[in-house]
């Protein structure tokens, strides 16, 4: 298999970096692995998603008719290869490209997709997805947040956490319940809500890397129009796979590295390696040896699967095959750059202040978890890749309200 760019995809590459050269000066930089805190510089982040959005660099792969490029996954992946070697963060509506957008293009009536899409690319609003509740993460078709019908709106109460950008958002896609004495996964619906409406509360929750990305949001009698009805009631679970299908996807489903990139380790290992003493020397090595045949191995597994992606194919179970080889070897490499630290490896240790390696290590277990966690996805790879028997599940058949017996 080549893995160097056709002469097409060079042109491409060529024209991604100029326009990145050309507008630098509109665009927000940072150095690797510094943290950008969404609420500080919410500003400056959209404004800079706004010029890749004006350049064609936001939505390569969306349909034109949706403010899309119509380009392929390999145009994307060289966009993102370029937006981190220029230094760009991860645009501030990746949620909403990655996962809501697709979900309204798949679900959406026209006048929603007409209305949302192509301000979304621009960053003129931003998205978030509320999912996850207190009590129901992996088992997410547990979730209790109630939308009860009155006349042409839905009543909106409940509670969800862990929601990534809800407190810069303006719109999210909401998983609610609307009929509890439905098994659990045929009583929800989703919707589009406003985060601005009255009755949404956001409150943040700072992470141990030191950022504050997620948040809790409250729904008190929030009111919905049934127009931003996501999808059939009932279809809420159907709807919500699509989401959680290019969710993977976008976490190292298709041969991104996660956190920390081999080359960034390899380089790390050539400046900090003499420094440490023989024993650590040899451990070091040991590790980083590991982590880079593992990361190497997974981006090169994952550029397979964009050849079924890129001939229309659907993301499938083996998406979570990704994002579990993915995060394990994002793990093995922020591991093998923190032991290369030696004594430099406490939390603002270093000379220069640098602690990229830190924060490496202390973003993964997040990663392990986000999108499905590893146990989860080993089960999905277990039933229906490997074909393994599935656990026995009375609440796929039970009503909600009686907590899934008969
Ligand atoms: C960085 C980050 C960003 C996130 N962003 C969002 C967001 O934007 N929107 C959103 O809605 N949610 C978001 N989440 C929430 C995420 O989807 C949930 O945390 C995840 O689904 C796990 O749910 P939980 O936290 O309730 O853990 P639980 O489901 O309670 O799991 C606890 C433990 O039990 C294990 N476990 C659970 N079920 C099984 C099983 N059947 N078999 C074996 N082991 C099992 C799990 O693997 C885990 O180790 C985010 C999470 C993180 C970490």
């Amino acid at each position: 298999m080549d893995f160097d760019d056709t002469p097409e995809e060079a042109s491409y590459r060529a024209r991604v970096r100029s326009v990145l050269t050309d507008r630098a000066a509109d665009l927000l930089h940072v150095a690797p692995g510094e943290p950008v805190d969404a609420r500080s510089r919410e500003a400056e982040l959209r404004a800079t998603q706004g010029v890749l959005a004006e350049e064609g660099l936001v939505g390569v792969t969306w349909p034109r008719e949706y403010g899309g490029q119509g380009g392929t996954l390999v145009q994307q992946a060289i966009v993102s290869q370029e937006l981190a070697r220029a230094r760009v963060p991860t645009l501030v509506n990746h949620i909403g490209i990655g996962m809501c957008g697709p979900t309204v293009i798949a679900h959406g009536s026209d006048d929603q997709r007409s209305r949302y899409l192509a301000r979304l690319l621009r960053a003129d609003d931003v998205w978030c997805q509320l999912f996850s509740e207190p009590a129901s993460g992996s088992d997410l078709a547990a979730l209790r947040t109630s939308a009860v019908r009155d006349g042409e709106d839905w009543v909106v109460n409940g509670q969800k956490v862990w929601t990534t950008l809800a407190h810069v958002s303006d719109f999210g896609i909401l998983l609610t319940r609307t009929d509890p004495e439905r098994p659990k996964h045929a009583g929800l619906t989703m919707f589009v809500v406003d985060m601005h409406a009255p009755g949404v509360t956001v409150r943040p929750l700072r992470q141990m890397s030191g950022g504050a990305d997620f948040n809790e949001v409250f729904f008190d009698d929030v009111r919905i129009p049934d127009s931003e009805r996501l999808g059939e009631p009932g279809e809420g679970w159907r709807v919500a796979l699509t989401t959680l299908m290019n969710e993977r996807v976008a976490i190292g489903g298709a041969g991104s590295d996660i956190g920390q990139s081999p080359e960034a380790l390899a380089a790390h290992a050539r400046e900090r390696l003499p420094a440490l003493d023989p024993e650590r020397q040899a451990l070091a090595r040991q590790a980083v040896g590991r982590a880079l045949v593992a990361s190497l191995a997974t981006r090169y597994t994952g550029y397979r699967r964009f050849t079924t992606l890129s001939q229309g194919g659907v993301p499938g179970p083996e998406a979570s095959a990704g994002k579990l080889g993915g995060t394990a070897a994002a793990r093995l490499v922020a591991d093998a750059g923190v032991r290369l630290l030696g004594d430099d490896a406490v939390l603002g240790a270093t000379a220069d202040g640098d602690d990229t390696w830190q924060r490496a290590q202390a973003y993964v277990p997040g990663i392990a978890i986000a999108g499905g966690t590893d146990q989860v996805l080993r089960n999905i790879l277990g039933e229906r890749v490997l074909g393994l028997p599935s656990e026995p599940r009375t609440d796929k058949t039970a009503p909600f309200s009686t907590g899934g017996r008969r």
